[in-house]
């Protein structure tokens, strides 16, 4: 849980840079053939360093093995196989229709590679969102320079160690540092930023893209609400809940943040996920070995604080409070009685505190989550298919899961990704790669004779007819 930092100068992040862009186009060359033998070895040196990823992890935030395994080791080799699955297919032209006025001709799609791509990641699953892109990008056939966070070092330096056990600099780099060095990265006229982290930076981001018109990803934060109405299964729907939000500590983009529940259903539900977290975790969630801590002081005493403003302006812990600062612990919390314009109900959560809050009438419920900026995540508890169907239609969300939480994430059919303040653009799967890729329109004359042969000045005669004829039936 320290913030070491690994100082690297400007004049060498720049030769790296220009050592990529020198490479760019070999890279580019790749064959699917080519590029699949490149994910195989990063799937079978993950494998090798699977213990040293775990003990890194235990190191900056406690987090248990098989948390390791399942949120950081798994996401990635699972993005890697369904990439080498698909990858010859996403890298074949990609033949679309001709509409009758071009008759004549074909038309398809090339998808090629942006060229050098920046890859800046968070802290809270530090493996996954670094190198999961990462297979994106090289799926698609870039040169990578990859900025992990400053907050999980000892992951970064395992993921340095195969980074540089794989690759040549001039194809994937990894740059270890903070702020000042994210910022020295983001200098340079990089042909796509993917960026993953809280909305405020990922503003500082899209500026310093404009500059170059650099094309940006940026997979952000939020408030993710979780909606339980008067139908839910509350067993199925507690234990789900208090699975996705203690997860990592509640350190999840996507974790629930704040619980609507139907009045008639609050105190049912409170209790059981107090019930569910007590299995989980023992009487004491300080001694279990399951439960990570939050990554550093700095982020314990925004949550600890975030919960004490609730607790002071009336609010009631139903489970949990206790808190532990020389060791960042804080107990699995679940708060009542919140008001909406307190601390938890205002800013991400980003901890293990849930902020409950009972409506009436489902409608209630929306009303709350329109008021708030677009989440990354929505979930929703509930029977009933009209109601299901009215939360759906009448908020937006980057993305919603029903009855359950988090899976959302690891479906690689699904884009995953925010909408406005919770992000741009998608990634996962094909559209990691198409992220990552530029969508090439290639048009092909075939016939001899094609329509502006035809339509070209002196507009004189029949030509009129046929732009008339053209604009009226084609
Ligand atoms: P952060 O925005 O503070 O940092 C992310 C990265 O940006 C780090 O590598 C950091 O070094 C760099 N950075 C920080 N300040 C910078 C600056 N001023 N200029 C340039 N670079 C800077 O985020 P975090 O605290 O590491 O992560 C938590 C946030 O990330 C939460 O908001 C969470 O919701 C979000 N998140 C989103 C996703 C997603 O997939 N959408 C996943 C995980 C986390």
């Amino acid at each position: 849980m320290t913030t070491e930092t690994i100082n690297i100068s400007k004049q060498d992040i720049r030769r790296i840079f220009e050592a990529q862009r020198a490479n760019r186009q070999d890279v580019a060359q790749t064959t699917a053939r080519e590029r699949i033998a490149k994910l195989r070895r990063l799937h079978k040196t993950l494998m090798q360093y699977r213990q040293e990823i775990r003990n890194a992890l235990y190191q900056d935030f406690q987090k248990p093995p098989l948390e390791v395994d399942l949120t950081e080791i798994y996401i990635v080799t699972s993005e890697i196989k369904y990439a080498i699955r698909n990858l010859r297919r996403w890298m074949k032209p990609q033949g679309v229709g001709t509409p009758l006025a071009l008759l004549g001709s074909r038309s398809y799609i090339q998808y090629q590679p942006k060229g050098v791509v920046l890859i800046i990641a968070p802290w809270n699953f530090p493996v996954n969102l670094t190198f999961a892109p990462m297979v994106s990008a090289i799926a698609a056939g870039n040169c990578v320079m990859l900025k992990p966070s400053e907050n999980t070092p000892h992951s970064s330096a395992v993921m340095s160690k195969i980074v540089k056990a794989l690759f040549p600099e001039n194809e994937v780099a990894l740059v270890e540092g903070a702020v000042e060095t994210s910022k020295a990265l983001l200098d340079l006229p990089f042909n796509h930023i993917f960026f993953t982290g809280s909305p405020g930076v990922g503003k500082i981001v899209m500026q310093a893209a404009a500059k170059h018109l650099t094309s940006v990803t940026l997979e952000l934060g939020g408030k993710s609400p979780t909606i339980v109405d008067e139908t839910a299964d509350i067993d199925k729907a507690a234990a789900r809940i208090a699975w996705g939000k203690h997860v990592n500590m509640g350190q999840t983009c996507i974790a629930p943040d704040y619980l609507l529940v139907h009045e008639s259903r609050k105190e049912e539900l409170l209790e059981k996920i107090g019930q569910q977290l007590k299995a989980a975790y023992g009487e004491d969630p300080s001694q279990s070995a399951d439960y990570p801590r939050m990554v550093n002081r700095n982020h314990f005493k925004r949550v600890k604080a975030a919960m004490q403003d609730a607790l002071d302006t009336g609010a009631r812990a139903v489970t949990g409070g206790q808190t532990d600062e020389a060791d960042c612990y804080i107990a699995p919390t679940v708060v009542t009685d919140v008001g909406q314009d307190s601390r938890l109900m205002t800013e991400e959560i980003f901890g293990p505190v849930l902020p409950a809050i009972g409506f009436r009438s489902l409608q209630e419920a929306i009303d709350i989550v329109n008021s708030r900026e677009k989440p990354l995540a929505l979930y929703i508890f509930s029977k009933s298919r009209s109601n299901i169907r009215q939360v759906l239609n009448h908020t937006q969300a980057g993305t919603t899961c029903i009855n359950n939480s988090l899976l959302q994430f690891n479906n690689h059919y699904l884009p995953f990704g925010g909408d406005n303040n919770s992000g741009i653009g998608k990634s996962h799967g094909w559209y990691g790669f198409e992220a990552f890729s530029n969508a090439r329109a290639v048009y092909k004359q075939v016939w001899p004779i094609s329509t502006n042969d035809l339509l070209k000045p002196p507009y004189t005669g029949w030509k009129q007819w046929l732009a008339d004829f053209t604009l009226r039936w084609l």
